[in-house]
């Protein structure tokens, strides 16, 4: 039951785990909960531009913009020129103009910032930074109109609902590394306990 509560944010991942969530109902949550919506200052870390060295699919990326950029591409060769990309302007940049862009990219490119995230926050240090947001709303806001990653604010689009494809992605990840952290804590607290009780049994 704590896990399905877990992934109560996560809209899009919810029918792996057999219900779904009305729009109606996203939005209540939303309101509710603490929310993060700058990913600036101390809450920098959840942008992809950040910069933090981290591995995806066996190469080295300077941030995640660069690893997420990379993905559009096909051949290695086009793959391997974001690894030395670390303005995360100028892979954003190269990544709209890329000529080799796979035709399926609108279709699989969630999948694949999900999988970057993981990848992101599977190091140990950002993994403990997203875990510290507790179960706040995460959405980037911006103002160049993107209502698919994040949510624009601008007098056009402030009304608008957006989709926050990224929040919605670290929220998920979020909830993993809870999940896998709870473990981790149940499994230090009975290993602990089996060996108090050891002793016990050495001083009888
Ligand atoms: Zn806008």
């Amino acid at each position: 039951m704590k896990v399905m509560a877990l992934f109560y944010y996560a809209p899009n991942i919810g029918h792996r785990y057999g219900y779904t969530l009305s729009k109606e109902n996203i939005a209540k949550r939303e309101i509710i909960m603490e929310k993060i919506t700058s990913f600036r200052d101390e809450y920098r870390f959840l942008s992809n531009f950040y910069q933090y060295p981290f591995a995806f699919n066996g190469l080295q990326y300077p941030n995640a913009e660069a690893a997420f950029q990379a993905q559009k591409c096909i051949n290695d060769e086009d793959i391997i020129k974001y690894i030395q990309i670390k303005n995360p302007v100028r892979a954003k940049q190269m990544g709209k103009k890329e000529p080799g862009l796979r035709k399926d990219w609108d279709m699989i490119s969630s999948d694949i910032m999900l999988e970057i995230e993981r990848a992101k926050y599977a190091i140990p240090k950002l993994g403990e930074m997203l875990l510290s947001t507790g179960d706040a709303y995460l959405k980037e806001s911006n103002h160049w109109h993107d209502n698919r990653w994040g949510h624009c604010t601008c007098d056009k689009c402030k009304n608008k609902t957006a989709q926050n494809l990224l929040g919605n992605i670290l929220m998920q990840v979020r909830a993993e590394l809870k999940i896998a952290h709870d473990a981790d804590k149940k499994l230090d607290g009975s290993l602990s306990k089996e060996n108090s009780t050891q002793d016990q049994n050495t001083e009888l």
